[in-house]
C-alpha cells in the first residue's frame, strides 16, 4: 500500500516570505529539498553536510537550516505512486526556496521530463548557470581561467513547450489539413509534408522581456560588463529575431541609464559613420556602463572557446541555453561541476539543482563528484543573501581542487592527483573553509 502524503514540517523551523519583491529570510529557515535519484543521495549527503558545516562555520548558532524533504522521481514514485506529488509542487509555492538533485526521466506515462513540469508549474522562468573556473582544475582549453560567464536561459517556452505532433497520428493530419488550408505558402515550405512530424516553438515578448530583464538585473548587479543577447533570429526571424529585438528594446526603455546596447551603436552607425559609433561606445563604457549586444547562436560556440574573455552574461532561449551551458562545463571541468538554479524573480520561487542527470551506473558508489549540488547551494545561500556561507563554500572547493584531491572524473584528467571519494571529497571541502 502506498503512504499518505503529507510534508513533514521541521519543528522551529520558519517559512521564507516575499514582500515587494524582497526575501525575508529568517535565521532558521524551512528549505525544501529533492534527494534525486540516481547518483542524487551520493551527492545530497556529501552537499548537506558541506551547506551546514558552511552556515555554522559562518554563523555558529544564530543560523541553522530546517531542511525539509519533498519527493519527487522514483523516491516519489515507490512511495507515492506518483513522479510527481502535487504536494511538491506546493512545498515549492508554500516555501519559496529549495534545492534538488537529479530525477530521473520517466519513459512513457506521459511525462516528458519532471524537471521540465517543475520548472512549468512553478513558472521558474530564469535558468541560471555560472560557467567559471577553478584554479587547478581540469580543462582541455590553453586558458580556462578566461571562462567566467553566467547563462541565463528562458526555461518556460520555446521548442520545451512540447507542442508536437508525431508523424501518423491523427492529431497531425488535422494539424496539417489546417496549415494546408489556411497557410498553403508555409505548407508548401515543408519539403516532404506526407511524412513530416511537426513541432511548435512559441517564443513570446513578456517570456523574452523577463528573461532579458533579469540578466540585465543581475549583471548590474554583480558589477559585471556586458550582456549578450544568443539567437538564430537570421534564420528564426520571428521567434528568435524577436528575442532579440524585444531584448534590446526592453535594455533601452528600462535601464536607459545603466546600459549601452549595440542598436543605439547601430543607429549612431548609421546617421554619423563607424568611428563616431566606436568612440560613443567606447564612452559609454569608460563611464561604467554595461554592454547589451548580441550574437548568432552557432558562432558563441566557436567564440566562447576563442575568445571567451569577450562573454560574461550570456541571455538566450530554452534550446540555445540547453546546448551552450553543457558546452562551456566542458572547458571548466565537465557537468559534474555545472551548477544551475531555476528562478521567477517576482514570486520569488527557485530551485537550485544540479544539471547533470542521474549517472545511473555510479548510483550507490560514492565516487562521482559532489560539486554541482554544492554549488547549486552556493548559489542558493547567496540568492537568500547568505553569503558568508556562501563564500566559504567557494574558499573550501576552491582549496580542495588547489590541493589536487579530487573526484575520479577529475582524477582521470589531472596527473599526480589524490583520488578521493564523494564523501571524503565533502570532507576535504569543509576542511579547506578553515585555510
Ligand atoms: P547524466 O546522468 O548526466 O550522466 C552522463 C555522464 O556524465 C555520466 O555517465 C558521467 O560521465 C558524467 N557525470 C554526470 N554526473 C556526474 C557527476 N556528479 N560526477 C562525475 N561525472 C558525472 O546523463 P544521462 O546518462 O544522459 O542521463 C541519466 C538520467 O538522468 C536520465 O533519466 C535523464 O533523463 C536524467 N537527467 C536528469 C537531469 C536532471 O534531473 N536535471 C538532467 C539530465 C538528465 P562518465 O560516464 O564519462 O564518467
Amino acid at each position: 500500500m502506498m503512504s499518505q502524503l503529507r510534508l513533514e514540517v521541521p519543528e522551529g523551523g520558519e517559512k521564507i516570505t516575499i514582500d515587494h519583491g524582497k526575501l525575508n529570510v529568517p535565521n532558521h529557515p524551512i528549505l525544501p529539498f529533492i534527494e534525486g535519484d540516481g547518483i542524487g543521495p551520493d551527492i545530497w549527503r556529501a552537499a548537506r553536510h558541506v551547506f551546514e558545516s558552511a552556515v555554522e562555520k559562518a554563523y555558529g548558532s544564530t543560523r541553522k537550516i530546517a531542511w525539509m524533504e519533498v519527493y519527487a522521481g522514483e523516491k516519489a514514485f515507490h512511495l507515492y505512486g506518483s513522479w510527481l506529488p502535487e504536494v511538491t509542487i506546493q512545498a515549492f509555492k508554500e516555501y519559496l526556496v529549495g534545492i534538488k538533485g537529479p530525477l530521473t526521466t520517466p519513459v512513457g506515462g506521459g511525462i516528458r521530463s519532471l524537471n521540465v513540469a517543475l520548472r512549468k508549474d512553478l513558472d521558474l522562468y530564469a535558468c541560471q548557470r555560472p560557467v567559471r573556473w577553478f584554479p587547478g582544475m581540469p580543462s582541455p582549453v590553453k586558458h580556462p581561467d578566461y571562462v567566467n560567464m553566467v547563462i541565463f536561459r528562458e526555461n518556460t517556452e520555446d521548442i520545451y513547450t512540447g507542442i508536437e505532433f508525431e508523424h501518423g497520428c491523427p492529431e497531425t493530419e488535422l494539424f496539417k489539413k489546417l496549415l494546408r488550408e489556411n497557410f498553403p505558402e508555409e505548407y508548401a515550405k515543408i519539403r516532404f509534408p506526407e511524412t513530416s512530424g511537426i513541432g511548435l516553438k512559441p517564443i513570446s515578448q513578456e517570456g523574452s522581456w523577463r528573461l532579458v530583464r533579469a540578466a540585465i538585473r543581475w549583471a548590474l548587479e554583480n558589477n559585471r560588463h556586458s550582456v549578450t543577447l544568443v539567437h538564430k533570429g537570421n534564420i528564426m526571424k520571428y521567434t528568435e529575431g524577436s528575442f532579440r529585438k524585444w531584448g534590446y528594446e526592453l535594455a533601452e526603455k528600462e535601464f536607459s541609464d545603466r546600459v549601452y546596447t549595440m542598436m543605439q551603436w547601430d543607429r549612431t552607425c548609421d546617421a554619423k559613420g563607424e568611428e563616431a559609433a566606436n568612440a560613443e561606445r567606447d564612452e559609454a563604457i569608460s563611464r561604467g556602463k554595461l554592454l547589451v549586444k548580441d550574437l548568432i547562436a552557432d558562432i558563441i560556440f566557436e567564440q566562447t572557446i576563442t575568445q571567451a574573455r569577450n562573454f560574461d552574461v550570456i541571455a538566450t532561449m530554452n534550446l540555445n541555453g540547453d546546448y551552450l551551458s553543457d558546452a562551456l562545463a566542458a572547458q571548466i571541468g565537465g557537468i559534474g561541476i555545472a551548477p544551475g538554479g531555476n528562478i521567477n524573480y517576482e514570486t520569488g520561487i527557485a530551485v537550485f539543482e544540479a544539471t547533470h542527470g542521474t549517472a545511473p551506473k555510479y548510483a550507490g558508489k560514492n565516487m562521482v563528484n559532489p560539486s554541482s549540488v554544492i554549488l547549486s547551494g552556493e548559489m542558493m545561500f547567496r540568492y537568500l543573501g547568505w553569503r558568508e556561507t556562501a563564500d566559504l563554500i567557494i574558499k573550501g572547493i576552491e582549496g580542495a581542487v588547489a590541493a589536487r584531491t579530487v573526484t575520479f572524473d577529475f582524477h582521470r584528467q589531472m596527473e599526480d592527483a589524490t583520488l578521493l571519494s564523494t564523501s571524503e571529497f565533502g570532507e576535504a571541502i569543509i576542511k579547506h573553509m578553515d585555510d
